[in-house]
């Protein structure tokens, strides 16, 4: 399966995104144009030009270092890169750096994912799971899924209730397009004694936005009570011990701004000391081949 490079579509400037290690188990689906026309772009160029633009929106309007998506697909299954498998993306706060965020060119409360638009993502997840950027028991959820998507339908009402086409396994589906979180027991937060998927992404939010070090073993036992109370005192709330979307909604959405911030800057940092690194490099390799002549 070709994937259409950053070249390739034009990208200017640098990819954004600090070093994402694999392989990980979140995959995000987003939709792209929740706000604007429901017209989807049918000839590559006209794609590579909405990357484009999506680009340049995201750096200038969003602030952020880059394109937000990992991997973007077009209505024809055209894969365009974005920040790749080895950067974090800006697309869903709770999961930047801990998943992969895949957007579906189109406007999901319009218009649902072609059937080409299908196979490319299934198509994507196997290439990533080769890769090893995407774990064998990975999990597909929405943008919606998680609790800094403020209520955005994203990925839309005609694709959402769909993502499961995708899953390996395990899901975090409802009823179609019902609203839901990962995060939760379905009614409750979720307590110690809880096991499986949803605890398992608990775990990966933990470790990459908390500095804990769980295992992601998908089972609420005390160090994962622990670290919940200590992420709760970390973040000034109330500690409980217990975790989901009824005691972290409010706070995620003050949260975001904050951490959008964060996370940029800290994106940004890193791309610069990649870039001193090899600055200093080339100057070493210029001074021993400047060293190397003089002897000669
Ligand atoms: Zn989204």
């Amino acid at each position: 399966m070709g994937i259409i490079t950053r070249e390739e579509w034009g990208s200017t400037g640098r990819r954004g995104g600090s070093p994402l290690k694999g392989p990980l188990a979140p995959v995000v689906i987003h939709t792209w144009a929740m706000a604007a026309t429901g017209r989807t772009p049918m000839t590559q160029a006209k794609a590579a030009s909405w990357m484009q633009s999506v680009q340049a929106g995201h750096r200038n309007a969003r602030r952020f270092a880059d394109i937000g998506y990992n991997f973007c697909v077009d209505p024809h299954g055209r894969i365009f890169e974005g920040r790749g498998w080895l950067r974090s993306g800006a697309h869903t706060i709770e999961l930047n750096r801990a998943g992969h965020g895949l957007a579906l060119m189109g406007h999901g409360d319009q218009q649902a994912a072609t059937p080409a638009q299908w196979d490319a993502l299934r198509n994507l997840i196997l290439t990533g799971q080769a890769a090893g950027a995407i774990s064998e028991d990975y999990t597909v959820t929405g943008h919606r899924d998680w609790p800094s998507s403020k209520g955005k339908t994203c990925p839309g009402n005609m694709i959402y209730p769909h993502i499961h086409k995708l899953d390996a396994g395990t899901t975090f589906m409802t009823a179609a397009g019902e609203k839901h979180y990962p995060t939760t027991a379905g009614d409750r937060d979720l307590v110690r004694g809880d096991t499986g998927p949803g605890v398992r992404v608990l775990q990966w939010v933990l470790n990459t936005h908390y500095s804990s070090d769980l295992a992601p073993d998908g089972d609420f036992g005390p160090l994962t009570e622990a670290a919940v109370r200590a992420a709760q005192n970390n973040a000034g709330l109330i500690v409980t011990g217990t975790w989901g979307h009824y005691a972290a909604l409010d706070t995620w959405a003050s949260l975001d701004d904050a951490l959008t911030a964060a996370t940029t800057s800290i994106d940004e940092a890193a791309t610069a000391v990649n870039d001193a690194k090899a600055d200093i490099a080339s100057a070493r390799a210029r001074i021993s081949a400047i060293n190397q002549a003089q002897a000669g």
